[in-house]
């Protein structure tokens, strides 16, 4: 069997690819959170995974890890929320130590370099907390880490999102659940989309400060930061074609 994905793999050849400490390891990491009526509730796990993967095969010395699916609480600006039943989350010193346990144990297989693909805003803080840890602890016990973090999203061109969204760009923030997912997912997953479920809503806006606890009138109650209603599999392709190329690119 053929194959980048390690959990697809026998101990045996996941040992002999590994055992020299030159494979890069991909770990993918997501979030459970709803992404509007017209989607499941894994985008911010299935899309970092589906990179992860076309990105190790096309670079040749890289293997995905599982992705880790929980992530860090959805936040109202960002991901519409913590309160919206299906979205299900930890705290940010869970992901924190579990990221940071996972990480550990390939470097006790052998691997020294390793990419994390997030896919959920939300994590990243908490991925540097791991990664800084990991490094700190490796290194003091005489061993060389390098962890590379990147979120998929920053590897779009402004080329590609004037063609995505040729009516005006209204920005990272909130494409939650928009016409970047749902285009992604449209063409990586496509029975996981049902556009007759698309609710049209206009780009949120928010004023310029958090509230705790939430107050679910800031969110549509699609629960969509902006309309999906524009998604296309043409769109996911060019996205993700970007995305792959680019990580490979710089990373490869
Ligand atoms: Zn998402
Ligand atoms: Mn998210």
């Amino acid at each position: 069997m053929n194959t980048v994905s390690i959990e697809k793999m026998d101990w045996v050849t996941y040992r002999e690819l590994t055992e020299k400490g030159n494979r890069k390891i991909i770990l993918p990491v997501g979030a459970i959170e709803q992404h509007g009526p017209h989607m499941s509730l894994n985008p911010d796990v299935l899309i970092p995974s589906y990179i992860g993967e076309k990105v190790a095969e096309k670079a040749g010395n890289m293997l995905v890890a599982p992705a880790i699916t929980y992530g860090y609480k959805s936040q109202v600006k960002s991901g519409g929320g913590n309160f919206f039943p299906g979205t299900t989350c930890v705290s940010g010193s869970s992901l924190e130590n579990y990221v940071f346990d996972v990480l550990r144990a390939y470097v006790n297989h052998g691997n020294r370099e390793f990419i994390l693909i997030n896919g959920h805003f939300e994590n990243s803080m908490s991925l540097c907390e791991a990664a800084d840890k990991l490094v700190n602890q490796c290194r003091a016990e005489g061993i060389t880490v390098k962890v590379y973090l990147l979120s998929y999203w920053d590897f779009i061109s402004e080329e590609t999102i004037a063609k995505v969204f040729p009516d005006g760009f209204t920005g990272w923030a909130v494409e939650h659940g928009g016409v970047l997912e749902t285009s992604i997912m449209l063409k990586i997953h496509p029975e996981l989309v049902d556009m007759s479920k698309a609710v049209d809503v206009a780009p949120a806006t928010f004023p310029p400060y958090d509230v705790f606890p939430a107050d679910p009138s800031w969110v549509a109650p699609s629960g969509t930061l902006s309309s999906p209603l524009k998604a296309t599999a043409e769109k996911g392709e060019l996205i993700l074609d970007e995305c792959i190329s680019g990580i490979v690119h710089h990373l490869g």
